[in-house]
């Protein structure tokens, strides 16, 4: 059967896009190698951040998807039976930390620039600090408090999402892996071949997290999409003592760099089952999910200088993935100016979560030539700073 639109890939990104595909009235197939949600999605956490965020076009993209998760919430319940759990989203907020002096100063400003983009950044002195999480470190040099910071169950919400848009009538094709590309005498792509068979289509979306640069390989392009490793620590059950999502200010430094060594910051919220969750560390080394005990050491330091009564806790295990890294730190969402047909949904690196419903609606307006809700240029595959050049 044909589609009119072929999604590669069943993580969060790819539900996303096929809800509101399917929603805009296209037959849509979603297709990936193993499941739903069985790559980057399941393997990181569900914070969607404005805190770890500058001014500028991403910042504006989880503005957007901040307002998406919020009606998709109340969409979900009318549309799922109770067979599908809630995607256990919540505004929890956030609270950014300079545990050191030199710390403290560009962390004001980072928060300057944010609220005059619209963000919602409280400076607090030590002693509020201290009343929002009473077990902080003592003597915080600034502290910037942001409610708007929320937080999903991304592998739920991949399933709710598909769940979704199976009921608008998407198909989906688990355990085919994408081989290649058909295409028509003009070159244009005309859907995929997996290793089970074709799936001919009006267009194909790339949604394969980090490995969309090898999938666009096989589809006759590239993309300069890289894995960057990363791991969390989860410690044994114990009293609620975290209750935000609280990070060290060199967290934004991280997210921003292009550094391929490792690096570590502490980012540490409780779960509702008594865990407490730290992160997390980035490392470029292609796909080696070896354990680092570089980076384990590394964030349990860090976390105990916020706060230092983890250093009494036990760590249970310690899970990680591979982010879809882009080197200009931006997602790539629009058509491939290379090939006809192509369409990219991709390269979130650790905000993949948070953006997928932005992200998506955006790709639903450029593909179907509504007007976008915010400007695509930035996030378009054929930004200068990508230098993507002729068809390969
Ligand atoms: C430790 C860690 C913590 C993180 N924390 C956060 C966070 O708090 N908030 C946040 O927003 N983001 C976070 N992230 C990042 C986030 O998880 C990713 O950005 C997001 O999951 C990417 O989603 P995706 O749908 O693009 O990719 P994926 O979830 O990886 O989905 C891609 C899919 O493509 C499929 N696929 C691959 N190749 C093929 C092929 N040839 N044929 C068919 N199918 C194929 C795979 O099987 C996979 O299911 C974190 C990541 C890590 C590693």
């Amino acid at each position: 059967m044909r589609a009119d639109v072929v999604v590669v890939g069943a993580g969060i990104v790819g539900a996303a896009c096929a809800r509101v595909l399917a929603g805009a009235g296209l037959a849509v197939t979603v297709i990936d190698r193993s499941g739903a949600a069985s790559g980057t999605s399941a393997q990181g956490e569900g914070n969607i951040l404005v805190s770890d965020k500058d001014a500028g076009p991403e910042l504006a993209l989880v503005q957007r998807s901040l307002r998406l998760w919020d009606e998709l919430q109340a969409e979900l319940a009318d549309e799922l039976t109770a067979a599908v759990p809630a995607i256990e989203y919540e505004r929890k907020g956030g609270l950014v930390v300079a545990t050191t002096e030199t710390g403290a100063a560009p962390l004001l400003a980072f928060a300057a620039r944010q609220r005059a983009a619209g963000v919602d950044a409280r400076e607090l002195d030590d002693a509020v600090a201290h009343v929002l999480e009473p077990d902080l470190a003592p003597g915080v040099h600034a502290a910037v408090h942001y409610p708007e910071d929320a937080q999903v169950q991304p592998v739920i919400a991949a399933e709710a999402l598909l769940a979704s848009a199976r009921s608008r009538g998407a198909r989906t094709a688990y355990g085919e892996r994408v081989v290649g590309a058909l295409r028509d005498g003009d070159g244009r792509i005309t859907g995929v071949r997996t290793d089970r068979g074709e799936h001919p289509a009006g267009a194909v979306v790339l949604a394969a997290g980090p490995w969309s640069g090898e999938v666009a390989t096989v589809l006759g392009a590239s993309l300069p999409v890289r894995p960057r490793r990363g791991v969390v620590l989860v410690t044994t059950r114990m009293p609620h003592r975290v209750f935000h999502k609280v990070y060290d200010a060199d967290y934004v430094g991280a997210v921003g760099s292009d550094d391929a060594a490792l690096q570590t910051s502490s980012v540490i919220e409780s779960t509702a089952g008594g865990t407490v969750l730290v992160g997390s560390s980035r490392r470029q080394a292609g796909f080696d999910a070896a354990l680092d005990l570089d980076a384990v050491r590394e964030i349990a330091r860090k976390a105990t200088r916020v706060f230092p009564f983890l250093a009494d806790a036990a760590v249970m295990r310690v899970y990680g993935g591979f982010r879809p890294f882009m080197p200009d730190h931006l997602p790539v969402i629009g058509a491939d100016p290379r090939v006809a047909g192509l369409w990219h949904a991709t390269g979130h690196e650790g905000a993949g979560v948070g953006l997928a419903l932005g992200t998506a609606e955006l790709l639903r307006d450029v593909m179907t030539g509504r007007p976008p809700a915010l400007d695509p240029e930035p996030f378009s595959p054929a930004r200068a700073s990508l230098g993507l050049g002729a068809a390969a």
